[in-house]
């Protein structure tokens, strides 16, 4: 699954730059994920970073984005391919 940032975020800015996949982006109100570049940090972390380091624990598993682990794992193989 992505994951998702609920209305909770306080807008810390801690989660961005810890994302390996670049996926985390501020929006209008509140920073968001876009889905098609979380994989949960399969490929790159055994955890998924943003959850790590997020101080109010806003981020939870998108239930619109269910995926296996084999569908993160090739996402992850797209994304490192169009990016080197
Ligand atoms: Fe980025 Fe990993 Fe968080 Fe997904 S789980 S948004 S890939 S840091
Ligand atoms: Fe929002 Fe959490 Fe990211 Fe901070 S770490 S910007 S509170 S989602």
């Amino acid at each position: 699954m992505a994951l998702l940032i609920t209305d909770e975020c306080i807008n810390c800015d801690v989660c961005e730059p810890e994302c390996p996949n670049g996926a985390i982006f501020q929006g209008g109100e509140i920073y968001e994920i876009n889905p098609d570049l979380c994989t949960e940090c399969k490929g790159h972390y055994e955890v998924s970073q943003c959850l790590e380091v997020c101080p109010v624990d806003c981020i939870i598993v998108d239930p619109d984005h269910v995926e296996t682990e084999e569908e993160l794992l090739a996402k992850y193989e797209r994304i490192t391919s169009e990016t080197s």
